[in-house]
């Protein structure tokens, strides 16, 4: 690498350093061109060859500014570091480059408030999920737009679906789902957010400051006794859209035991049936509770 480093890393550089060497549209498209050739390295002909590059003297240059931090270059020719990998995978994600229109759609399932038709619309690479009836929010949750292409409204349902559970997963569980830093949940009642609910989560990132909210109930779409119980009643959990499921959007489910320290209890009714889930404010399951409608109880303790 040609440029000066960071005075205080050893190697790395600056990030505005780092962004100047890849702002540059040559340099993209010899990333590119070798993040599409699959059997890597490649050697400096063939490389050259596959950019539209038509001076190798201009080609070369471009190639040792990138090399170490974006390239790496070894006896059997050249390959993509991890962060030029990582540069590939946030073009390719398309948030850096793209700002599609995408018109609001039906989606499956209705609104749990008023049981009116559920729409969806795209704005800053976030979906929101709406009530077209009374408005109710079903959840506002980032999705880049590089997922967008090549799927039908159906698919892109399927997929932010799948993308949100992911998400609070990862977040519910202390990692950042952007940058692997350590993520803090804390319940709130104060404030408003996109979410109308009165309760929620808030897990943020100490590390990037990435920060996703949700209803206490998202959390519990990975948890084994839900899972079980929907099971029992011959339905597999992943396959019903979050949006689709009261517990995971609508406050009236949860009942604040205590504050100090934090108890929540989520009831989950399905089919004369139900399973109240207590959690803690770390949103850990501490107790698990099945009643059926014949009066018959089983409680389990989950410390
Ligand atoms: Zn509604
Ligand atoms: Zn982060």
């Amino acid at each position: 690498m040609s440029g000066t480093r960071d005075e205080t890393g050893e190697g790395e550089l600056a990030p505005a350093e780092a962004f100047s060497v890849i702002a540059n549209e040559t340099r993209l498209d010899i990333l590119e061109s070798l993040w599409e050739y699959e059997d890597r390295p490649i050697r400096f002909s063939a490389l050259f060859s596959r950019t539209d590059l038509d001076d190798s003297a201009q080609f070369n240059y471009h190639l040792q500014e990138l090399t170490d931090q974006f390239v790496v270059k070894t006896e059997a020719g050249y390959d993509l570091s991890h962060t030029g990998g990582q540069v590939i995978r946030a073009l390719r994600a398309g948030t850096y480059t793209h700002s599609p229109e995408v018109d609001p759609f039906e989606v499956p399932g209705e609104c749990t408030h008023c049981g009116g038709p559920l729409e969806s619309s795209y704005e800053d690479e976030q979906f929101t999920i709406t009530c077209r009836n009374c408005g109710k929010a079903h959840g506002k949750y980032p999705f880049p737009p590089g997922g967008l292409e090549d799927r039908t409204e159906a698919e892109i349902a399927t997929a932010f679906d799948e993308r949100v559970r992911h998400l609070h997963c990862l977040a519910a569980d202390g990692v950042c789902p952007e940058c692997a830093g350590r993520m803090h949940t804390t319940l709130t009642r104060q404030g408003e957010c996109c979410l109308d609910v009165s309760l929620r989560a808030e897990h943020r990132c100490e590390r990037c400051r990435h920060s996703l909210c949700s209803p206490v109930g998202l959390v519990l779409l990975d948890e084994a006794p839900v899972a079980a119980f929907y099971d029992d009643h011959g339905i597999s959990l992943t396959d019903r859209p979050y949006w689709t499921l009261p517990w995971c959007v609508d406050d009236a489910y949860y009942d604040v035991q205590s504050t100090e320290p934090w108890r929540i209890e989520v009831a989950i009714p399905l089919d004369g049936e139900q399973l109240r889930v207590a959690l803690d404010g770390e949103l850990r399951v501490v107790e698990t509770t099945r009643e059926s409608c014949d009066g018959t109880t089983e409680c389990v303790s989950h410390d």
